[in-house]
Protein backbone atom coordinates (compact mmCIF):
# COMPACT_ATOMS: atom_id res chain seq x y z
CA UNK A 1 0.00 0.00 0.00
CA UNK A 2 2.74 2.67 1.00
CA UNK A 3 6.37 3.07 -0.41
CA UNK A 4 8.84 5.20 1.31
CA UNK A 5 11.62 6.23 -0.31
CA UNK A 6 14.44 7.91 1.29
CA UNK A 7 14.77 10.22 -2.02
CA UNK A 8 11.59 11.92 -1.61
CA UNK A 9 11.83 12.99 2.63
CA UNK A 10 14.87 14.27 1.64
CA UNK A 11 13.23 16.99 -1.13
CA UNK A 12 10.91 17.04 1.77
CA UNK A 13 13.07 18.31 4.49
CA UNK A 14 14.98 20.23 1.85
CA UNK A 15 11.69 22.21 0.84
CA UNK A 16 10.09 22.60 4.37
CA UNK A 17 13.43 24.31 6.17
CA UNK A 18 14.10 24.52 9.77
CA UNK A 19 10.01 24.29 10.93
CA UNK A 20 8.14 21.51 9.54
CA UNK A 21 4.35 21.20 10.27
CA UNK A 22 1.38 18.60 9.33
CA UNK A 23 -0.08 21.89 6.85
CA UNK A 24 3.59 22.20 5.50
CA UNK A 25 3.79 18.43 4.88
CA UNK A 26 0.30 18.42 2.94
CA UNK A 27 1.20 21.47 1.09
CA UNK A 28 2.84 20.56 -2.71
CA UNK A 29 6.11 21.76 -2.69
CA UNK A 30 8.59 22.33 -5.67
CA UNK A 31 10.91 19.59 -5.42
CA UNK A 32 14.69 20.98 -5.26
CA UNK A 33 17.63 19.17 -5.94
CA UNK A 34 18.35 16.78 -3.49
CA UNK A 35 20.67 17.07 -1.46
CA UNK A 36 21.92 14.45 1.00
CA UNK A 37 22.95 15.91 4.58
CA UNK A 38 25.13 12.84 6.04
CA UNK A 39 23.79 11.38 9.24
CA UNK A 40 26.35 12.08 12.15
CA UNK A 41 26.32 8.17 13.22
CA UNK A 42 28.89 7.56 16.24
CA UNK A 43 31.43 4.97 15.27
CA UNK A 44 31.25 1.75 17.36
CA UNK A 45 28.45 3.34 18.89
CA UNK A 46 27.61 1.35 22.89
CA UNK A 47 24.16 2.68 24.18
CA UNK A 48 22.23 1.83 26.83
CA UNK A 49 18.64 2.86 27.95
CA UNK A 50 18.47 4.50 31.14
CA UNK A 51 15.19 4.73 33.32
CA UNK A 52 14.06 8.13 34.85
CA UNK A 53 13.84 6.73 37.94
CA UNK A 54 17.75 5.92 37.84
CA UNK A 55 18.94 9.47 37.50
CA UNK A 56 16.44 10.86 40.13
CA UNK A 57 17.58 7.62 42.64
CA UNK A 58 21.04 7.04 42.18
CA UNK A 59 22.13 10.44 40.84
CA UNK A 60 23.21 11.77 37.61
CA UNK A 61 26.81 11.95 37.93
CA UNK A 62 26.34 8.40 39.88
CA UNK A 63 24.55 6.77 36.84
CA UNK A 64 26.73 8.48 34.33
CA UNK A 65 30.23 7.15 36.13
CA UNK A 66 28.68 3.64 35.88
CA UNK A 67 27.74 3.45 32.31
CA UNK A 68 30.89 5.45 31.02
CA UNK A 69 33.59 3.92 33.03
CA UNK A 70 32.23 0.28 33.56
CA UNK A 71 29.80 -0.48 30.98
CA UNK A 72 32.38 1.59 27.99
CA UNK A 73 28.68 3.25 27.10
CA UNK A 74 29.29 6.36 24.17
CA UNK A 75 25.94 7.65 24.09
CA UNK A 76 23.16 7.60 26.72
CA UNK A 77 19.48 6.43 25.28
CA UNK A 78 17.51 8.66 27.85
CA UNK A 79 13.67 7.78 28.16
CA UNK A 80 11.73 11.44 27.17
CA UNK A 81 8.89 9.06 27.00
CA UNK A 82 8.03 5.98 28.76
CA UNK A 83 4.18 3.71 28.72
CA UNK A 84 5.10 3.20 32.19
CA UNK A 85 7.58 2.16 33.88
CA UNK A 86 8.59 0.60 37.31
CA UNK A 87 10.63 1.14 40.29
CA UNK A 88 11.97 -2.39 40.89
CA UNK A 89 11.76 -4.27 44.31
CA UNK A 90 14.40 -6.78 45.75
CA UNK A 91 11.63 -9.91 45.20
CA UNK A 92 9.91 -8.31 42.58
CA UNK A 93 9.01 -10.18 39.46
CA UNK A 94 12.03 -8.34 38.23
CA UNK A 95 14.85 -8.22 41.06
CA UNK A 96 16.33 -5.03 41.94
CA UNK A 97 20.09 -5.49 41.05
CA UNK A 98 23.23 -4.14 43.30
CA UNK A 99 22.15 -0.71 42.72
CA UNK A 100 19.47 1.39 42.54
CA UNK A 101 16.51 2.33 45.29
CA UNK A 102 13.67 -0.13 45.87
CA UNK A 103 9.86 1.00 44.81
CA UNK A 104 6.93 -0.18 43.41
CA UNK A 105 5.95 3.29 41.65
CA UNK A 106 4.61 3.65 37.92
CA UNK A 107 5.56 6.87 35.67
CA UNK A 108 4.22 7.36 32.75
CA UNK A 109 4.53 9.93 30.21
CA UNK A 110 6.83 12.31 29.19
CA UNK A 111 9.95 13.27 31.47
CA UNK A 112 10.40 16.58 29.26
CA UNK A 113 8.55 20.13 29.63
CA UNK A 114 7.86 20.62 26.23
CA UNK A 115 5.54 23.27 24.52
CA UNK A 116 2.16 23.26 23.75
CA UNK A 117 2.86 24.52 20.21
CA UNK A 118 3.57 21.37 18.81
CA UNK A 119 0.60 19.65 20.21
CA UNK A 120 -2.20 21.75 18.35
CA UNK A 121 -3.22 19.19 15.92
CA UNK A 122 -4.36 16.80 18.98
CA UNK A 123 -6.19 16.09 21.72
CA UNK A 124 -3.31 14.67 23.18
CA UNK A 125 -1.55 17.50 25.33
CA UNK A 126 -1.55 17.05 28.31
CA UNK A 127 1.18 13.94 29.02
CA UNK A 128 3.79 15.47 31.36
CA UNK A 129 4.81 12.63 33.82
CA UNK A 130 5.28 14.17 37.70
CA UNK A 131 5.58 11.38 40.02
CA UNK A 132 10.05 12.71 40.11
CA UNK A 133 8.22 16.08 40.39
CA UNK A 134 9.48 18.55 37.96
CA UNK A 135 12.45 16.65 37.08
CA UNK A 136 13.60 17.52 33.26
CA UNK A 137 15.52 14.87 32.00
CA UNK A 138 16.94 16.30 29.31
CA UNK A 139 17.94 19.70 31.14
CA UNK A 140 19.40 17.63 33.87
CA UNK A 141 21.05 15.10 32.29
CA UNK A 142 21.82 15.82 28.22
CA UNK A 143 25.40 18.75 29.36
CA UNK A 144 26.31 16.41 31.94
CA UNK A 145 27.08 13.55 29.47
CA UNK A 146 28.00 15.55 26.66
CA UNK A 147 30.56 16.81 29.44
CA UNK A 148 32.12 13.64 29.19
CA UNK A 149 32.53 13.33 25.39
CA UNK A 150 28.69 10.86 25.34
CA UNK A 151 26.22 11.25 23.43
CA UNK A 152 22.51 12.27 24.05
CA UNK A 153 19.52 10.39 22.39
CA UNK A 154 15.70 10.99 23.59
CA UNK A 155 14.39 7.29 24.14
CA UNK A 156 10.86 7.98 23.00
CA UNK A 157 9.02 4.21 23.81
CA UNK A 158 5.40 4.32 22.55
CA UNK A 159 4.47 0.38 23.86
CA UNK A 160 0.86 0.15 24.68
CA UNK A 161 0.29 0.99 28.45
CA UNK A 162 -2.34 0.37 31.01
CA UNK A 163 -2.11 3.34 33.04
CA UNK A 164 -2.09 5.78 30.15
CA UNK A 165 -5.56 5.60 29.70
CA UNK A 166 -6.15 6.81 33.16
CA UNK A 167 -3.10 9.61 33.18
CA UNK A 168 -3.28 11.39 29.91
CA UNK A 169 -6.09 13.10 29.66
CA UNK A 170 -8.28 12.18 26.31
CA UNK A 171 -5.93 8.91 25.41
CA UNK A 172 -8.70 6.17 25.87
CA UNK A 173 -10.68 8.51 23.01
CA UNK A 174 -7.66 7.32 20.58
CA UNK A 175 -7.45 4.15 21.37
CA UNK A 176 -7.93 0.65 19.52
CA UNK A 177 -11.56 -0.57 19.28
CA UNK A 178 -11.81 -4.43 19.23
CA UNK A 179 -13.88 -6.70 16.64
CA UNK A 180 -16.93 -6.75 19.75
CA UNK A 181 -16.09 -2.69 19.70
CA UNK A 182 -14.93 -2.19 22.46
CA UNK A 183 -12.28 0.00 23.41
CA UNK A 184 -8.90 -1.14 24.47
CA UNK A 185 -5.72 0.72 25.76
CA UNK A 186 -3.46 0.30 22.80
CA UNK A 187 -4.07 3.75 20.74
CA UNK A 188 -4.75 3.45 16.66
CA UNK A 189 -2.09 4.06 14.61
CA UNK A 190 -4.75 5.24 12.48
CA UNK A 191 -6.30 8.18 14.62
CA UNK A 192 -5.09 11.39 13.92
CA UNK A 193 -5.14 12.52 16.76
CA UNK A 194 -2.26 9.97 17.96
CA UNK A 195 -0.48 10.44 14.88
CA UNK A 196 -0.54 14.09 15.80
CA UNK A 197 0.55 13.11 19.22
CA UNK A 198 3.44 11.46 17.73
CA UNK A 199 4.48 13.91 15.46
CA UNK A 200 4.26 17.02 18.26
CA UNK A 201 6.58 14.95 20.32
CA UNK A 202 9.23 14.58 17.91
CA UNK A 203 9.27 18.53 16.89
CA UNK A 204 9.54 19.26 20.84
CA UNK A 205 12.49 17.13 20.60
CA UNK A 206 13.98 18.44 17.81
CA UNK A 207 13.18 21.89 17.86
CA UNK A 208 12.51 22.53 21.82
CA UNK A 209 16.08 21.20 22.57
CA UNK A 210 18.55 21.69 19.49
CA UNK A 211 21.41 21.90 21.10
CA UNK A 212 20.93 18.93 24.04
CA UNK A 213 19.45 16.33 21.98
CA UNK A 214 21.82 14.39 19.27
CA UNK A 215 19.48 11.72 17.93
CA UNK A 216 15.74 9.84 18.35
CA UNK A 217 15.39 6.44 19.38
CA UNK A 218 11.52 5.66 18.61
CA UNK A 219 10.03 2.14 19.95
CA UNK A 220 6.59 0.75 20.05
CA UNK A 221 6.34 -2.96 20.61
CA UNK A 222 3.22 -3.66 18.84
CA UNK A 223 1.69 -6.17 16.42
CA UNK A 224 -1.13 -6.81 14.51
CA UNK A 225 -4.64 -8.69 15.27
CA UNK A 226 -3.17 -11.64 13.84
CA UNK A 227 0.07 -11.73 15.57
CA UNK A 228 -1.93 -10.65 18.91
CA UNK A 229 -4.06 -13.63 18.58
CA UNK A 230 -0.86 -15.79 18.32
CA UNK A 231 0.68 -14.05 21.17
CA UNK A 232 -1.91 -14.77 22.69
CA UNK A 233 -2.09 -10.57 24.26
CA UNK A 234 -5.49 -9.72 23.28
CA UNK A 235 -8.98 -10.06 21.14
CA UNK A 236 -8.17 -8.73 17.53
CA UNK A 237 -8.11 -4.93 16.76
CA UNK A 238 -8.18 -2.08 15.60
CA UNK A 239 -11.62 -1.52 14.18
CA UNK A 240 -12.27 1.67 14.93
CA UNK A 241 -13.85 4.52 12.47
CA UNK A 242 -10.62 5.42 11.15
CA UNK A 243 -9.48 1.77 10.14
CA UNK A 244 -12.87 1.20 8.56
CA UNK A 245 -12.63 4.16 6.83
CA UNK A 246 -9.59 3.16 5.35
CA UNK A 247 -9.79 -0.16 4.72
CA UNK A 248 -13.04 0.78 2.55
CA UNK A 249 -10.42 3.14 0.51
CA UNK A 250 -9.02 0.04 -0.04
CA UNK A 251 -11.68 -2.15 -1.20
CA UNK A 252 -10.75 -4.25 1.89
CA UNK A 253 -14.46 -5.71 2.89
CA UNK A 254 -14.69 -4.44 7.18
CA UNK A 255 -17.80 -7.22 7.76
CA UNK A 256 -16.15 -9.79 6.54
CA UNK A 257 -12.33 -9.28 8.07
CA UNK A 258 -14.45 -8.75 11.53
CA UNK A 259 -16.52 -12.34 10.23
CA UNK A 260 -13.19 -13.94 9.84
CA UNK A 261 -11.46 -13.11 12.92
CA UNK A 262 -14.43 -13.93 15.44
CA UNK A 263 -14.24 -16.97 13.64
CA UNK A 264 -10.62 -16.88 14.03
CA UNK A 265 -11.04 -16.36 17.55
CA UNK A 266 -13.37 -19.35 17.86
CA UNK A 267 -10.98 -21.72 16.11
CA UNK A 268 -8.28 -20.63 18.77
CA UNK A 269 -10.80 -21.09 21.78
CA UNK A 270 -11.83 -24.45 20.57
CA UNK A 271 -7.72 -25.21 20.37
CA UNK A 272 -7.44 -23.73 24.20
CA UNK A 273 -10.91 -27.06 24.65
CA UNK A 274 -9.31 -29.00 23.19
CA UNK A 275 -11.94 -29.72 20.45
CA UNK A 276 -9.91 -30.98 17.57
CA UNK A 277 -11.32 -29.89 13.93
CA UNK A 278 -12.15 -33.29 12.05
CA UNK A 279 -9.52 -31.93 10.02
CA UNK A 280 -7.09 -30.87 11.92
CA UNK A 281 -6.60 -27.05 13.59
CA UNK A 282 -3.76 -26.35 10.63
CA UNK A 283 -6.31 -27.12 7.97
CA UNK A 284 -9.06 -25.53 9.87
CA UNK A 285 -6.82 -22.63 10.11
CA UNK A 286 -5.66 -22.65 6.33
CA UNK A 287 -9.31 -23.04 5.43
CA UNK A 288 -10.61 -19.94 7.32
CA UNK A 289 -7.66 -17.71 5.74
CA UNK A 290 -9.28 -18.69 2.31
CA UNK A 291 -12.21 -18.59 3.07
CA UNK A 292 -11.63 -14.64 4.65
CA UNK A 293 -8.24 -13.55 2.95
CA UNK A 294 -9.57 -10.51 4.83
CA UNK A 295 -8.24 -12.23 7.99
CA UNK A 296 -4.60 -11.06 6.21
CA UNK A 297 -5.40 -7.90 4.81
CA UNK A 298 -6.77 -6.55 8.13
CA UNK A 299 -3.21 -7.81 9.14
CA UNK A 300 -1.45 -5.94 6.50
CA UNK A 301 -3.55 -2.76 6.80
CA UNK A 302 -2.60 -2.60 10.74
CA UNK A 303 1.21 -3.27 9.81
CA UNK A 304 1.14 -0.47 6.97
CA UNK A 305 -0.07 1.76 9.11
CA UNK A 306 2.40 0.90 12.33
CA UNK A 307 4.88 1.66 9.51
CA UNK A 308 3.84 4.62 7.79
CA UNK A 309 3.59 6.27 11.00
CA UNK A 310 7.60 5.92 12.13
CA UNK A 311 8.21 6.63 7.90
CA UNK A 312 6.60 9.58 8.60
CA UNK A 313 8.05 10.48 11.84
CA UNK A 314 11.81 9.80 10.45
CA UNK A 315 10.75 11.83 7.35
CA UNK A 316 9.32 14.94 9.58
CA UNK A 317 12.95 14.38 12.38
CA UNK A 318 14.90 14.54 8.44
CA UNK A 319 13.50 17.48 7.68
CA UNK A 320 14.26 19.31 11.10
CA UNK A 321 17.32 18.24 11.64
CA UNK A 322 18.48 16.09 9.16
CA UNK A 323 21.86 15.37 10.51
CA UNK A 324 21.19 13.58 13.62
CA UNK A 325 20.37 9.92 13.60
CA UNK A 326 16.58 8.89 13.97
CA UNK A 327 15.97 5.37 14.41
CA UNK A 328 14.13 2.49 15.41
CA UNK A 329 13.70 -0.43 17.90
CA UNK A 330 12.41 -3.61 16.79
CA UNK A 331 11.42 -5.55 19.46
CA UNK A 332 12.75 -9.49 19.90
CA UNK A 333 9.07 -10.84 18.04
CA UNK A 334 11.13 -10.43 15.00
CA UNK A 335 13.67 -13.08 15.85
CA UNK A 336 11.11 -15.27 17.24
CA UNK A 337 7.77 -15.24 14.66
CA UNK A 338 8.07 -16.27 11.06
CA UNK A 339 5.11 -14.38 10.59
CA UNK A 340 5.81 -11.23 12.75
CA UNK A 341 9.06 -11.10 10.82
CA UNK A 342 7.57 -11.64 7.26
CA UNK A 343 5.70 -8.11 8.11
CA UNK A 344 8.72 -6.42 9.32
CA UNK A 345 10.98 -6.37 6.03
CA UNK A 346 14.64 -4.76 6.16
CA UNK A 347 14.67 -4.55 3.07
CA UNK A 348 11.68 -2.32 3.34
CA UNK A 349 13.33 0.00 6.70
CA UNK A 350 16.39 0.91 4.33
CA UNK A 351 14.34 3.85 3.61
CA UNK A 352 13.12 5.33 6.78
CA UNK A 353 16.01 4.69 9.25
CA UNK A 354 19.20 5.84 10.13
CA UNK A 355 19.81 2.77 12.70
CA UNK A 356 18.12 -0.47 13.87
CA UNK A 357 18.11 -1.26 16.89
CA UNK A 358 17.35 -5.61 17.32
CA UNK A 359 16.29 -7.28 20.82
CA UNK A 360 18.43 -10.40 20.25
CA UNK A 361 18.14 -10.74 23.71
CA UNK A 362 19.94 -14.71 24.09
CA UNK A 363 20.27 -15.60 27.53
CA UNK A 364 16.71 -14.55 28.16
CA UNK A 365 15.76 -15.13 24.66
CA UNK A 366 15.66 -19.12 25.59
CA UNK A 367 13.04 -19.01 28.10
CA UNK A 368 11.11 -15.84 25.64
CA UNK A 369 11.19 -18.19 22.58
CA UNK A 370 9.95 -21.30 24.61
CA UNK A 371 6.81 -19.23 25.73
CA UNK A 372 6.58 -18.20 22.00
CA UNK A 373 6.39 -22.05 21.00
CA UNK A 374 4.39 -22.76 23.56
CA UNK A 375 1.78 -20.07 21.86
CA UNK A 376 2.11 -21.74 18.37
CA UNK A 377 1.84 -24.86 19.60
CA UNK A 378 -1.97 -23.32 21.06
CA UNK A 379 -2.90 -21.45 18.03
CA UNK A 380 -1.65 -22.36 14.58
CA UNK A 381 0.33 -25.48 15.16
CA UNK A 382 -2.34 -27.08 17.77
CA UNK A 383 -1.90 -30.03 16.16
CA UNK A 384 1.50 -30.68 17.29
CA UNK A 385 3.20 -29.84 21.02
CA UNK A 386 7.15 -27.68 20.63
CA UNK A 387 9.68 -30.54 21.36
CA UNK A 388 7.72 -31.87 17.91
CA UNK A 389 7.99 -28.80 15.77
CA UNK A 390 10.93 -27.72 17.31
CA UNK A 391 13.27 -28.84 14.59
CA UNK A 392 11.23 -27.28 11.59
CA UNK A 393 10.76 -24.17 13.29
CA UNK A 394 14.29 -24.16 13.64
CA UNK A 395 15.20 -24.45 10.19
CA UNK A 396 12.18 -22.48 8.76
CA UNK A 397 14.13 -19.14 11.36
CA UNK A 398 18.04 -20.50 10.26
CA UNK A 399 18.43 -21.31 14.01
CA UNK A 400 20.46 -24.13 15.37
CA UNK A 401 19.39 -24.08 19.37
CA UNK A 402 18.77 -25.96 22.09
CA UNK A 403 16.26 -28.63 22.20
CA UNK A 404 13.03 -27.38 23.79
CA UNK A 405 13.24 -28.65 27.43
CA UNK A 406 16.46 -27.10 27.85
CA UNK A 407 15.80 -23.58 26.01
CA UNK A 408 15.20 -21.96 29.13
CA UNK A 409 17.87 -23.17 31.08
CA UNK A 410 20.54 -23.08 28.20
CA UNK A 411 19.39 -19.66 26.72
CA UNK A 412 19.96 -19.11 23.17
CA UNK A 413 23.33 -18.99 22.28
CA UNK A 414 25.93 -16.18 21.05
CA UNK A 415 25.45 -17.99 17.52
CA UNK A 416 21.41 -16.34 17.51
CA UNK A 417 23.04 -12.68 18.12
CA UNK A 418 25.56 -12.95 15.28
CA UNK A 419 22.85 -14.74 13.10
CA UNK A 420 20.54 -12.06 13.26
CA UNK A 421 22.74 -9.38 12.86
CA UNK A 422 24.32 -10.73 10.06
CA UNK A 423 20.71 -10.74 8.09
CA UNK A 424 20.26 -7.40 9.36
CA UNK A 425 22.89 -6.12 7.47
CA UNK A 426 22.40 -7.88 4.54
CA UNK A 427 18.83 -6.66 4.67
CA UNK A 428 19.59 -2.70 4.61
CA UNK A 429 22.31 -3.32 2.57
CA UNK A 430 24.36 -0.58 4.41
CA UNK A 431 22.07 2.04 4.01
CA UNK A 432 21.20 1.37 7.86
CA UNK A 433 23.49 1.32 10.49
CA UNK A 434 22.45 -2.22 12.92
CA UNK A 435 22.79 -2.18 16.92
CA UNK A 436 22.06 -5.66 18.18
CA UNK A 437 21.17 -5.28 21.68
CA UNK A 438 23.15 -7.32 24.50
CA UNK A 439 21.21 -8.93 27.05
CA UNK A 440 22.35 -7.76 30.22
CA UNK A 441 19.94 -9.33 33.14
CA UNK A 442 16.98 -8.92 30.60
CA UNK A 443 13.97 -10.75 32.39
CA UNK A 444 12.44 -13.53 31.45
CA UNK A 445 9.14 -12.93 33.58
CA UNK A 446 8.96 -16.71 33.88
CA UNK A 447 7.58 -17.67 36.89
CA UNK A 448 7.70 -20.72 39.28
CA UNK A 449 10.59 -23.60 38.82
CA UNK A 450 11.81 -23.24 35.65
CA UNK A 451 15.66 -22.81 35.70
CA UNK A 452 15.92 -19.71 33.79
CA UNK A 453 19.74 -19.00 32.62
CA UNK A 454 21.12 -16.20 33.56
CA UNK A 455 23.29 -13.25 32.20
CA UNK A 456 26.72 -13.92 33.51
CA UNK A 457 30.33 -11.65 32.33
CA UNK A 458 30.92 -14.57 30.05
CA UNK A 459 27.68 -14.23 28.67
CA UNK A 460 27.60 -10.71 28.15
CA UNK A 461 31.64 -11.10 26.37
CA UNK A 462 30.06 -14.00 23.90
CA UNK A 463 27.35 -11.65 23.35
CA UNK A 464 29.47 -8.79 22.70
CA UNK A 465 32.15 -11.02 20.93
CA UNK A 466 29.34 -12.22 18.40
CA UNK A 467 27.43 -9.05 17.43
CA UNK A 468 31.03 -7.15 16.04
CA UNK A 469 32.19 -10.00 14.68
CA UNK A 470 29.21 -10.53 12.48
CA UNK A 471 29.86 -6.68 11.45
CA UNK A 472 27.71 -4.77 14.13
CA UNK A 473 27.84 -0.95 13.64
CA UNK A 474 27.20 -0.87 17.06
CA UNK A 475 25.71 -2.14 20.24
CA UNK A 476 22.51 -1.30 23.04
CA UNK A 477 23.16 -2.27 26.36
CA UNK A 478 19.84 -4.13 27.21
CA UNK A 479 17.42 -4.13 28.48
CA UNK A 480 17.69 -1.38 31.09
CA UNK A 481 20.54 -0.18 33.32
CA UNK A 482 18.33 -0.02 35.88
CA UNK A 483 17.92 -4.25 35.55
CA UNK A 484 21.64 -4.78 34.98
CA UNK A 485 24.16 -6.26 38.10
CA UNK A 486 27.50 -3.86 37.76
CA UNK A 487 29.98 -7.34 37.70
CA UNK A 488 28.31 -7.84 34.03
CA UNK A 489 27.86 -4.32 33.06
CA UNK A 490 31.64 -3.74 33.59
CA UNK A 491 32.43 -7.27 31.50
CA UNK A 492 30.63 -5.30 29.12
CA UNK A 493 33.19 -2.22 29.32
CA UNK A 494 36.11 -4.62 29.84
CA UNK A 495 35.26 -6.45 26.48
CA UNK A 496 34.04 -3.52 24.57
CA UNK A 497 37.78 -1.84 24.77
CA UNK A 498 39.68 -4.84 23.96
CA UNK A 499 36.95 -5.30 20.41
CA UNK A 500 38.00 -1.96 19.56
CA UNK A 501 41.56 -2.31 20.62
CA UNK A 502 41.96 -5.04 18.71
CA UNK A 503 39.92 -2.67 15.55
CA UNK A 504 42.34 -0.58 15.58
CA UNK A 505 45.64 -2.48 15.36
ZN1 LIG B 1 -8.15 2.24 14.42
Amino acid sequence: MSSFDRREFLRLGAACGAFFSQAAAAQAVPAPPVSRVPVKNRKDLVGIQVRGFSWVDEGIEAVLDNIQEKGGVNTVWAYTFSYGEQRLEKNGSIPLPDHGKPGNTIAGGAFYDYDRRYFQNTILKDFRCNVYGDFNVIEAVASKAKARGMSFFAWDLNNAGPTLNDTIPNYAEVSEVDVYGRRTNRPCFNHPDYRAFLSGKVESLLLGYPSEIDGIAWGSERMGPFDNMIGGVTTPSCFCGFCQAKAQSLGISVARAQAGYRELEQLFQAAARNQRPNDGYFIAFWRLLLRYPEILSWESLWTDSFQEVQAHLYGMAKAIAPAKPFGFHLMQSMTFSPFYRAEEDYTKRRNFADFLKLATYNTAGGARMAKYLERLSATVFRDATPPEFLEFYYKIMGYNEAPYDQLASTGLSADYVARQTRQALEGVAGEVQIYPGIDINVPTLLKGDAAVKETTPATVRASLEAAFGAGADGVILAREYAEMQLANLSAAGDTLREIFAQKKS
